[in-house]
Parts: structure tokens; C-alpha cells; sequence
């Protein structure tokens, strides 16, 4: 496995693989990773030749007061996990690698996805996402690229700025990975006081509790789901809710009666700890 800290470097790696016939897979990440990255990676080693893992905490994507300063780092056990799932690369920029002096240039999409759910409580998040991720399929040109469904909403805003912007690259989603107790990992679990990391499962039970209502009791009033969702999440003491909400799972609007596949999507703050989950509900 090689650590790769310059474009250029990279680049003339992945030319030789790409001459040569194999197929790319590339993985985003910003590192300190957990089995849900893991997953990530070992779904694009099945499914490409060779297996590209970047490892950059994105500036652009946090906003001011955000927690870009305190985000976990660990790259030498980062490192130690990729290699033994057979990694090839880990594309490991400084800041300025990416964003020299001069940087001036960003993509956003502005379809309406990007200023609902995380959007509206984080302005400019996704113009950051898809700015770096843009730069990095430019930087790699994957065949395929993964991501995880535990930020959905980023896959549908990914999704929309590669086809609106025809880059020849395919978008793989991979299912949320859970805690045995049913807490989505995330890097910024690390955050959370013993006493909040419990209060934390409020999340997932609430997004329980909407599958069993949609699948057990047929209920489809979008406001009867939302409704049983924050009386869940209002049990945990420290818990401020951000935002419940049901969504069409293509524009990402806010639906009524549930008609077609929903996206149920929430964000909760516990203390300075923001944590999101979701599940789709399929018609
Ligand atoms: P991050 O390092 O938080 O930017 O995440 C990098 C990638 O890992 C993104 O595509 C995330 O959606 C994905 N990811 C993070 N947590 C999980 C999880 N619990 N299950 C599946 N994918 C995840």
C-alpha cells in the first residue's frame, strides 16, 4: 500500500493501473475510520481492480464555529486498517495540496437539495462537499466511487452534481453499519460522554420505530411517524432536536402520505455533538 500526499504523484500511479487495463475504486474519506468506512472499502475492493482511499478533513465543508480544528485524526491506525484490507493507495493531501494560494473555484448544486435536511442548519456544507469531491474524482477518475448511506442526503446532492455535470463515474451507496446496540457509527461518536453516547440511542430507536410503524401497523401519514419519532427522541434528556423529517427519496421534499420511497432522516444535537441517521422506506 502506498501513502500518496501529492496530486501529481498519485496521478502518474494510477495512469500506469489505468494503461494496463484495471478498473479504479475510489472511497472519500476524512479519516479517523471506523467499520463503516471499512465497509466502504471492502465493497470497493470486491467490485474494482485497484482500491484508492483518500484521507483528507475538507475545510471547505465546515462552516465557522464548526468543529473542523477538534475533528479526530489518527492516520498511522487509519493507515494500519487499510493495508490489511489490501488497500492499493491512501491519498493523503496537506490543505495546500488541495486549496493553494489563489483557490478560487467551487461547484454547488442548486437544485433545491442542498438547502433542506443538514443543509438548512449547515449553509455552504455541501458546496464544500461537492467542491472537494469534484476535485478528487478529477484528481483519481475513478470507474466507481462509494459512500455511505448514512449520509444520504450527500449521496442524492453527489449523485445529482455527476450526472448534471457528466463525469464518467459511478456512484455505489453502502448500508449504515450500527453498533451492536444499534448506534450508526460515525467519527464524532468519539465525542460523546458515556452518558450521552446512551442518551445517543434515541436515534436509532426512533428510526426503528418508524419502520415498524410504516411496516407493522401500514401507517403512511408522513406527521403520525414524525410525531412517535420526536416523543423517542424527547425521552433523552440532553437531546435537541434539529430536525425529523420524511422526504421524497429522489428531490428530497418533504411528503404527506408516504406514496412512494421515503427518505426518514433526523439529526439530533447532544450537547456540542450533532449525530444524524435515517432509513429508507420502500413502498
Ligand atoms: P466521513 O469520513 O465521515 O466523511 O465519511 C466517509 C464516508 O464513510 C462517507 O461516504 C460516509 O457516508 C461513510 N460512512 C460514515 N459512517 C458510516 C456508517 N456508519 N455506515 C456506512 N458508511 C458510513
Amino acid at each position: 500500500m502506498k501513502i500518496v500526499k501529492t496530486i501529481d504523484a498519485l496521478r502518474a500511479s494510477l495512469k500506469e493501473k489505468r494503461n494496463a487495463g484495471q478498473t479504479i475504486g475510489f472511497v472519500p474519506t476524512m479519516g479517523y475510520l471506523h467499520d463503516g468506512h471499512l465497509s466502504l472499502v471492502k465493497t470497493a475492493r470486491e467490485a474494482t481492480d485497484v482500491v484508492v482511499v483518500s484521507i483528507f478533513v475538507n475545510p471547505t465543508q465546515f462552516g465557522p464555529g464548526e468543529d473542523l480544528d477538534s475533528y479526530p485524526r489518527d492516520l498511522e491506525r487509519d493507515t494500519d486498517l487499510l493495508a490489511a484490507l489490501d488497500v492499493d493507495f491512501v491519498f493523503f493531501p496537506p490543505v495546500e495540496e488541495m486549496y493553494p494560494e489563489g483557490y478560487g473555484t467551487y461547484i454547488a448544486v442548486e437544485s433545491g437539495l442542498t438547502e433542506t435536511l443538514c443543509g438548512a442548519s449547515r449553509p455552504g456544507h455541501f458546496k464544500g462537499v461537492t467542491t472537494v469531491v469534484g476535485k478528487l474524482f478529477n484528481i483519481v477518475q475513478p470507474d466507481k466511487a462509494f459512500f455511505g448511506q448514512k449520509d444520504a442526503q450527500q449521496v442524492a446532492v453527489i449523485r445529482r452534481m455527476v450526472k448534471d455535470l457528466n463525469m464518467p463515474v459511478e456512484i455505489v451507496p453502502v448500508p449504515i453499519v450500527r453498533e451492536s446496540d444499534g448506534l450508526a457509527l460515525s467519527s464524532r461518536n468519539t465525542y460523546l460522554t458515556p452518558g450521552l453516547r446512551q442518551e445517543a440511542l434515541v436515534l436509532s430507536r426512533a428510526i426503528q420505530e418508524a419502520q415498524r410503524l410504516f411496516e407493522v401497523d401500514k401507517v403512511r401519514e408522513a406527521s403520525i411517524i414524525i410525531s412517535a419519532m420526536t416523543d423517542i427522541v424527547s425521552e433523552a434528556e440532553h437531546a435537541v432536536i434539529d430536525y425529523i423529517e420524511i422526504v421524497d427519496n429522489d428531490q428530497l421534499k418533504p411528503v404527506g402520505r408516504i406514496e412512494g420511497d421515503v427518505l426518514v432522516a433526523m439529526a439530533v444535537w447532544f450537547d456540542k455533538t450533532r449525530l444524524i441517521d435515517n432509513t429508507v422506506l420502500e413502498v
